[in-house]
Parts: structure tokens; sequence; C-alpha cells
């Protein structure tokens, strides 16, 4: 069977139809990010439709807030869904919880129709019927015991005047007793066996609805050509199918993405803050950089160019070249794809995404400690909120340090030092220039210099800077080891004369002066 159920739907003019369910439970996963952006892909290559639809039927694990979370990561990923009537006007998602009232006339439909029946029976009973079967090594399985008394036993406790809220029971799908098969896109064929397996509860006995009824009719309702979910849903499939047909439905047709593991080669938990979506968004992985390694989690490109912007992936994406074996996350890739889209970007956007990160650290208000005077003119101006646009100084500290940073949480510890002067470390100041006295007369006669520097560009510093050293007897790098460390505060640091030129003589002088004058340096 199923040769026929091929990548693109059947019928002439039927676009392809896919939803992404994702529950409110708490950060969304790297998976549940991973799932998402195949879906999108494969319905933007097909030009199809797109649609998030929020599984929040279990209110009590939703968490407040993830949704709207949820939303705004995606979005940040530039993942952008289609339709979705129920909240926030075009583009909000598809909502389960509002659409209850759908899926309860189904279920009345399936009770009424035959294959769904109210169970009564306490867990008093199911617990030792479990119990026996396990220690008889088969597995667990309800024993249908309210099948055939269902109707029988409801009708009784009507006339008895005993109405059903007084009355616990859940419904359950009566499985057919037999076996099917369909095709998996990604895993292909798969053949299922329902003859031995347990009637799956469709609603709890407080009347809350499971996930699959509210799945099932929604895909249904919602014209769904194609489940594309994680390969946790693979045991899941059979009875989904049956609840399709139970409903005299055609099922969509499935693909099981691969799971994604850690370096130890288990799956990535839900609780693994790494693997959370807003976190690596938050430790200053770009969105570009983030969806290109996401896109690899389970699928290669066919030419092996793994470098791919979100266009070049929709362009490229192709379901049969999804592989089944497990995804490995792994951060050295995903930190260099972030260096690839960092050093792609000019430097007035990236200093606009690095904003954040300066802000927070209290780089960029006026009122930090010790402000240098690039930023000078911001408190005088009593701008406290900071800047939403880079100033062009801010811009050039970029340029300069592009190469360096991995992410961009990493701004401000890069960029620190043209912001604010940097705290002196005296120990490292003398690691290897000339010792404590030499070493102030030095950096006082570098600072005269280049009081009288005729302009402050790169080339006349380093001419200047060179010509000082010879003239003082010592080596260059003995020399610019001094000014770097004087006006940056670190080892290593972008080229020398470009950072002097991007601070400016005034930064530059009063830094030199503050490390001449430092005690421990002039004595
Ligand atoms: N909310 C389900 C999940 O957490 C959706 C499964 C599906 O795609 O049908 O994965
Ligand atoms: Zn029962």
């Amino acid at each position: 069977m199923a040769e026929h159920r091929s990548i693109t739907p059947d019928s002439p003019g039927t676009s392809i139809r896919v939803r992404m369910a994702p529950s409110p439970t708490g950060d969304a996963h790297i998976g549940t990010a991973r799932t998402t952006l195949f879906n999108y892909l494969f319905a933007r290559h097909y030009g199809g439709a797109f649609i998030l639809r929020l599984d929040d039927t279990d209110r009590r694990r939703e968490k407040p807030g993830a949704a709207d979370a949820l939303y705004r990561d995606l979005r940040r990923l530039g993942l952008d869904w289609d339709e979705g009537p129920d909240i926030g006007g075009p583009s909000g998602p598809y909502v389960q919880s509002v659409r209850t009232s759908i899926y309860g006339e189904y279920l009345d439909r399936l009770l009424a129709s035959g294959p769904a029946y109210r169970c009564y029976c306490e867990s008093a009973r199911l617990a030792p019927l479990k119990a026996d079967q396990v220690a008889r090594g088969e597995p667990p399985r309800y024993d249908r015991r309210c099948l055939a008394r269902a109707e029988r036993e409801r009708a009784g406790r009507e006339r008895a005047g005993l109405d059903h809220a007084g009355t616990p029971y859940v419904v359950r799908l009566c499985l057919p007793a037999e076996s099917g098969a369909y095709h998996d896109l990604v895993y292909g064929d798969r053949r299922y066996d329902l003859r031995h397996a347990d009637d799956p509860i469709l609603t709890r006995s407080d009347g809350s609805l499971l996930y699959d009824l509210a799945s099932v009719v929604d895909d249904h309702l919602m014209a769904i050509t194609h489940v594309l979910r994680g390969d946790g849903w693979l045991s899941t499939t059979p009875i989904h199918i049956a609840l399709f047909h139970a409903l005299g439905w055609e099922p969509p047709v499935f693909g099981h993405l691969p799971q994604i593991v850690g370096q130890d080669r288990r799956k990535l938990a839900k609780r693994d803050g790494s693997a959370a979506l807003g976190g690596l968004l938050r430790a200053g992985y770009l969105p570009e950089a983030l969806v290109n390694f996401l896109a690899l989690l389970g699928w290669s490109p066919p030419d092996g160019d793994e470098v791919l912007t979100l266009s070049e992936l929709v362009a490229r994406f192709d379901l049969r070249r999804v592989q089944r074996s497990p995804a490995l996350f792994d951060t050295t890739k995903l930190d260099w794809l972030n260096g690839v889209y960092t050093r792609r970007l000019a430097p007035a956007d990236l200093a606009t995404r690095c904003l954040p990160y300066l802000r927070t650290a209290g780089l960029l208000d006026g009122t930090s400690a010790n402000p240098d005077v690039s930023h000078a003119e911001n408190a005088a101006a009593g701008d406290v909120d900071a800047p939403d646009v880079p100033d062009v100084r801010l811009e050039r500290a970029v340029a300069l340090s592009q190469d360096r940073l991995r992410r961009l949480d990493e701004a401000p510890d890069l960029l620190g030092f043209f912001l604010r002067a940097p705290d002196l470390d005296r120990e490292l100041l003398l690691e290897r220039g000339p010792a404590a006295p030499e070493a102030a007369a030095l950096l006082a006669a570098a600072r005269a210099a280049l009081t009288e520097a005729a302009d402050f560009t790169a080339p006349t510093l380093e001419t200047m800077l060179r010509e000082l050293a010879a003239t003082h007897g010592y080596s260059t790098s003995q020399l610019f080891w001094l000014v770097r460390v004087a006006v940056t505060g670190r080892r290593a640091a972008p080229p020398l004369f470009d950072v002097l030129a991007a601070l400016g003589r005034e930064n530059v002088l009063a830094r030199l002066d503050r490390a001449a004058e430092a005690p421990g340096v002039a004595s």
C-alpha cells in the first residue's frame, strides 16, 4: 500500500498545508524550533500554508507567558505563520482551548455512532488488573468491561436520577482489531497492529480532553495534508489513524523527524536549559545562525554547502533528505555558524544587535561608573535612556572587533574598553614592558608625543610610536604593550593603532595619564 502517498498531495489543485502544534508548557525546546522550521520550510518550498496551532488542551501544564514567548521567538527566527483567526488578528495562531466545543461535538458523534464508549472503572479496579497483566508478562491493557455495559449503565444511572456530572467516567476509543500500514515520509512503510493495543482515553474523568482527539479533529477541519512531527509520536500515530477512520476521514500523510541528542548521545531533555530556544537567543546567537543550525538537525543540503540562509533553505528543502538517525546538537558547529553570520553583518547592524547587551552591562547609560568621554555627551544631555541607534564610535569599535565576537553576549567584554576606561591592571601593564618608574616615564613620553600628533589616524600614530620607541631605546613590542594595556586593559585587542584612532585623542591621553600616574607604576 501507500505508494500513492508521495510528498506532494495526489489530487491536482490541492496545495500543501502543514501545522505545528506546540504546547505552552515552558521555554520552547530546540526540538520544537527544529520541527517548526521543517514544517515552515516544507510549506514555503511548495508554496503551501504553514499553520501554528497552540496545543493548550492540558491547562494544568500550561506555563503563564510561555505561548507569547514562543510566538516572539519564532518570529525572531523569521518563521511567520499563516491564518489563525482566534487571537491577535489574521496572523494569530489557532488556539485549541477556545475550540473545545468543536471537539465536544465530535466526541458526541463518536459516542453516538459507536467507536467511543464511557468507562466508569475506577483505579481500584484498574490498578490490580494492570499489575496482573504485567506479572504475566503481557502489555497492560484495559479489559473493555465497560464497552458492553456502558450504555446500559448510563441509562440505569439516569433512571436512578444520577446525573453525569456526579458519575466520573473517561471516554475511550474502541480500537479496531486490525493491523494496518501507512507510508511515513521519513521512516518509509510502517506496519502496525492494533489487535492487542490498549483502548486510548479521549477525555479524562473531569471531562477535560486529551490531545489526540483535538489534534485529529483540527487536522481534518484545517485540511492538513502532512503531519510532520517528532519521532516520539511514532507509536501514537496508529491510534490517530484509527481516530481519523472512526470519524470517517482520510488521515493526512505523516513524516516523523529524528530526535535531537546531545554530545553524550542522549536525547536532549526538555529541562536542559542550553537547549531552550529563548535561552540561545538571549545568549546572543543570531537568529540567522540558529535557523541555519536548526535546519541541519536531521536534514542535509543536497550540494553539501552547509551555510544557508532561510530563503536558501526554502529553495533547497527536500523531505527526502531527512535522516532517521538521531541528530547531534553540536555546540561547536553552532558557534562556528554564528561566527560566519556575525562576520557577514554590516557593522552598524551588528552594533545595533549588541546594544541590549551593552546596556544591560551598564556600558551605555550615562550613569555608569567612570563614564568615558565618548559617552559623556549622552550623560550631559541627560540622556539616561540608552540610544537605540549605535553612535559612530560604537560602530567603529564593532567593525574592529567583528572577527573576535563569537556571540552577542561577549560584546560587553570585547567592546567595553571602547565605551569606558577599563580598570587599570598594574600587573598586566608591567608584565612585558619596562619596570615601574621607567614604564611611567615611557607612558608620559608617549602621552606627550600623541598630544602633538598632527592627526589621530592609525598610520600617523604608528609612525610616531615607532619613532618614540627607538628614541628611548625600547623595543616596539615593549612600548606597544604598555600603550595597549594602559588603553584597553587587555592582553589581546584589535590592532593597536586602529583602536587608538577609534578611541580618539582625548580618551587615549586620559588613559595614558592615568596609567603613568598609577601607584606602583609611577614609583
Ligand atoms: N503538542 C504536541 C507536541 O508537543 C504536538 C504533536 C503533534 O504534532 O501532533 O509535540
Ligand atoms: Zn471501564
